[in-house]
């Protein structure tokens, strides 16, 4: 049987833990792991916990198809659209992991009955990547037992372990790396991000130099802590980092972490509250070193990682290292396509439909999860990227949906972005953009507990709450942020420290995904007016 906990709702009570303590364990107040795949005997306990669950959190054997903060569709979606596509049509779906998968079984309870081809590059069925930082690197659920419930029973013709290498929007088909073409009448782009390599490849290659993101990333690394360490190095302290950290010392292993910023997860949360989560670092007994960048990891004469290099002159001793720097996101495939799809990503309309190079809105062409790069109204109508589970869940539910539909009953893609991170026995969730923001503040709690919930503000207007292990508040900040509630909070509420003093957020000024321009305009009058792609500095 497959279970998928939905964080984006669970709010860490535990009573499942409870029901089913074999398969959910609660880690400190909130954070909790379980068995992504447990045992038919155990069938009747996690049914009950499911039962229990306050907010209906878990998913067993099939991911729900409704997402909670998209209102439209708790009604019965009405769609219009053309009907013998709908009977009849071609869909392909490039990229079978969350967004992809998700989207598949939507398009067939949306009533899509025409050919639905999925094509993945990994050979696995799509599994679920936030527990490899979590339960799999620690070692109570093996990599294997993350597949997400369940493709098996969708009507969809499933290409796996081949690339797509091309697409050709003239001819309407998607060319396969072993040489095959694809025909569809809509495709739907999800093909994700994979993990930044250590820029160097002589010292990426090093034996004991590992990156996170896939099945495989996570077995390879789960071995390696499992036969013990003598320092880990993880370089960059953003989620992932800082996970693979917080399981280090679970495993009680002598870890460094080396972050450029001035404190951990501060890229997405600002100096603050990063500062925060750094003091939570030290008391968990990580040597943490902000402000400074590995300049080298070294090896011996047998290809062994023995250590790195940093900027501030010192050096590391390690035989392992994390490579925690980010994405990149998976694009190459599109070269050529004529869609705006590049270091930033493909970029789309508020209703998943991809915009080509001149930034015209395509009608066939749509895309959903962290490949993605929208205009969010609620913020300034600024282009996101996210590489978050639930944004990737709600994108796909968006663009099933718009491809069957006409142009009257198509939705919008407004859901405020929801993050949760499990670190050092905490649980850290976040709802809306704290990098949209001026100001925080600490509005519930006390920071010394660790229990608390910071509000972020710009010019006046909530924009982001983050909380540590208080994540029952967080669907109530989500409202005050689509209400545009002023900033700071002015109501009373429970453990509101006296006085609420907001101080300036530190968030990082904004990131520029490529710093030399990549597109140049020609033409002189509209008809002729285009623009190309240029590659390198000019
Ligand atoms: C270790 C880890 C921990 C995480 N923890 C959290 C968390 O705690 N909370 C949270 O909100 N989010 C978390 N995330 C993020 C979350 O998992 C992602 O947002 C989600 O997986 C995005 O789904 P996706 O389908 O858009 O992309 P992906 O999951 O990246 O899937 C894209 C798929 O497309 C495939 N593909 C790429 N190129 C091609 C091609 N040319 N042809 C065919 N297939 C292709 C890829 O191999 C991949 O299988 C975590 C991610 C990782 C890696
Ligand atoms: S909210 Fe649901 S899934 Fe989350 S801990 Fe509570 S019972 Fe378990």
């Amino acid at each position: 049987m497959r279970v998928v906990v939905d964080f984006t709702r669970c709010q860490g009570y535990g009573q499942c833990a409870f029901m089913a303590p074999d398969v959910f364990v609660m880690r400190g107040e909130e954070a909790l792991l379980y068995d992504t795949d447990p045992s038919e005997e155990q069938r009747e306990r996690v049914l009950r916990a499911a039962a229990a669950c306050p907010v209906q959190a878990l998913h067993i054997d099939r991911m729900s198809t409704q997402h909670r903060t998209v209102k439209a569709e708790l009604s019965p979606p009405v769609m219009g659209g053309d009907e013998v596509f709908r009977r009849n049509g071609r869909i392909v779906i490039v990229g079978g992991s969350l967004a992809g998968g998700r989207a598949a079984a939507l398009l067939r309870r949306d009533g899509f009955t025409g050919s639905l081809t999925l094509i993945g590059d990994e050979p696995y069925e799509p599994y679920d990547r936030p527990p490899l930082s979590k339960q799999v690197l620690i070692g109570r659920v093996p990599a294997e037992r993350t597949m997400l419930p369940h493709l098996s029973d969708i009507d969809v013709e499933w290409l796996s372990g081949i690339p797509a290498t091309g697409l050709d929007l003239a001819a309407k088909k998607v060319r396969l790396a072993d040489g095959r073409q694809i025909g569809f009448d809509k495709v739907l782009i999800a093909t994700g991000v994979r993990a930044r390599p250590w820029p160097k490849e002589a010292e990426a290659a090093l034996d004991g130099v590992f990156v996170l993101r896939t099945l495989d990333d996570a077995t390879r690394l789960r071995h390696r802590l499992a036969a013990g360490a003598g320092r880990v190095l993880i370089v960059g302290a953003g989620f992932t980092g800082s996970e693979v950290a917080s399981v280090c010392r679970d495993l009680d292993l002598p870890v460094t972490v080396v972050e450029s910023g001035p404190a951990p997860l501060s890229g997405a949360l600002g100096r603050v509250i990063g500062a925060i989560a750094g003091e939570m670092q030290c008391a968990h007994g990580v040597d943490l070193r902000c402000g400074v960048k590995v300049t080298a990891l070294e090896g011996d004469s047998d290809g062994r990682l023995r250590g790195a290099r940093l900027s501030d002159g010192r050096t590391v001793d390690a035989d392992v290292a994390v490579v925690a720097l980010g994405a990149v996101r998976n694009v190459e495939w599109l070269e050529g396509s004529g869609l705006a799809a590049g270091a930033w990503g493909v970029a789309t309309d508020a209703g998943c439909r991809a915009f080509d190079l001149n930034g015209l809105v395509t009608d066939d062409v749509f895309v959903a999860g962290d490949v993605a790069r929208f205009p969010h109204p609620v913020y300034h109508y600024q282009f996101m990227a996210l590489e978050h589970w639930g944004n990737a869940v709600a994108q796909a539910e968006i663009a099933a949906h718009n491809m069957l539909s006409d142009q009257a009953h198509r939705w919008p893609h407004l859901s405020l972005p929801v993050f949760w991170s499990n670190q050092f026995g905490t649980n850290i969730k976040s709802v809306g953009v704290p990098t949209f923001s001026d100001e925080v503040v600490i509005a519930q709690g006390s920071v010394p507990d660790r229990r608390f919930v910071a509000v972020y503000g710009f010019q006046g207007r909530i924009t982001a709450a983050v909380t540590f292990d208080q994540g029952m508040w967080l669907e109530f900040y989500q409202r005050l942020i689509e209400q545009a509630a002023p900033f700071p909070p002015d109501f009373p509420a429970v453990g509101q420290p006296d006085p609420m003093v907001p101080v300036t957020s530190g968030v990082p000024t904004r990131i520029v995904p490529a710093m030399e321009a990549t597109v140049v305009v020609t033409g002189h009058d509209p008809a002729e007016r285009r623009v190309s792609l240029v590659h390198g500095p000019r």
